[in-house]
């Protein structure tokens, strides 16, 4: 068990493919890490049918199997001590009650403070995202009579930062995914975020963890400029489920606002 401020407190972030914990979520893994809190992150798919770029040997038939390994590093660069994969296929992964069961199990194994997955457009409107949001949906409402998870969130995108994101990129000339292309990030309402962790402090942790990602290597981290990096990953934006968000309430800065 870490030791901290958050030794002893659990939090659970369930994903679709390997990578998504990084992107979304790899800051908050090393900022609360650092602070003894422990991080499972339970993924649905091993990645199989995702690029294999980075001058891997892995094969089509591989990939599954070097994606796991991936994961498994990004994961110890960032902290999370207990990585677990489900196993649904890649782009085939439906909403389904054993899909549901699963992560019902682990809430009730680990009793987390906090359950983190992607908001319901998936962020990138990917189906397997939005399938595996709205399992972890379902999953929180059966299993919270037990009064964990103590705060459910959704991982979003804000429009704000995708804006000066864009803006950033017009500026340098750097040509990104159009925004009609089918995985162009879904901007949340900027209202609609109700926590906003700064991240900066583990920038570095969070590119590096994206890298080990190798096989992906057409992925953004590897071809953004790296003093652009903060603009794209430095803030990890979030929309709360529960407790619901009282009218008028401030955004957060930290996701154990209230239960420290
Ligand atoms: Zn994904």
């Amino acid at each position: 068990m870490g030791e901290g401020a958050l030794s002893g407190r659990r939090i659970v972030a369930v994903y679709a493919h390997p990578d998504d914990e990084s992107y979304t979520f790899g800051g908050c893994i090393c900022k609360y890490t650092e602070e003894g809190a422990e991080v499972t992150v339970l993924t649905f798919t091993r990645g199989e049918a995702g690029t294999i770029g980075g001058g891997s040997d892995a094969t089509p038939e591989t990939l599954g199997e070097v994606r796991e390994l991936e994961l498994e590093d990004a994961c110890k660069i960032l902290g999370a001590s207990d990585v677990r994969i489900f196993g649904t296929p890649d782009g085939g992964t439906k909403e389904t009650e054993e899909g549901v069961q699963a992560i019902v199990d682990v809430l009730r194994e680990l009793k987390p403070d906090i359950l983190v997955t992607m908001e319901p457009h998936g962020v990138t409107r990917h189906p397997d995202h939005i399938a595996v949001s709205n399992m972890t949906e379902r999953a929180f409402e059966r299993a919270r009579d037990d009064g964990f998870p103590k705060k459910f969130y959704f991982a979003a995108y804000p429009a704000a930062a995708l804006n000066a994101f864009n803006a950033g990129l017009k500026e340098r000339g750097i040509k990104w995914l159009d925004p009609d292309d089918p995985f162009y990030p879904q901007p949340a309402d900027d209202q609609s975020i109700a926590c906003v962790v700064d991240v900066m402090p583990w920038i570095d942790r969070k590119a590096a963890a994206l890298i080990a990602h190798r096989t992906q290597s057409d992925e953004i981290i590897n071809w953004l400029p790296e003093d652009m990096r903060g603009l794209f990953l430095g803030g990890e934006a979030f929309q709360r489920i529960h407790p619901p968000r009282e009218k008028g309430e401030p955004a957060e800065n930290d996701l154990f606002t209230g239960i420290r």
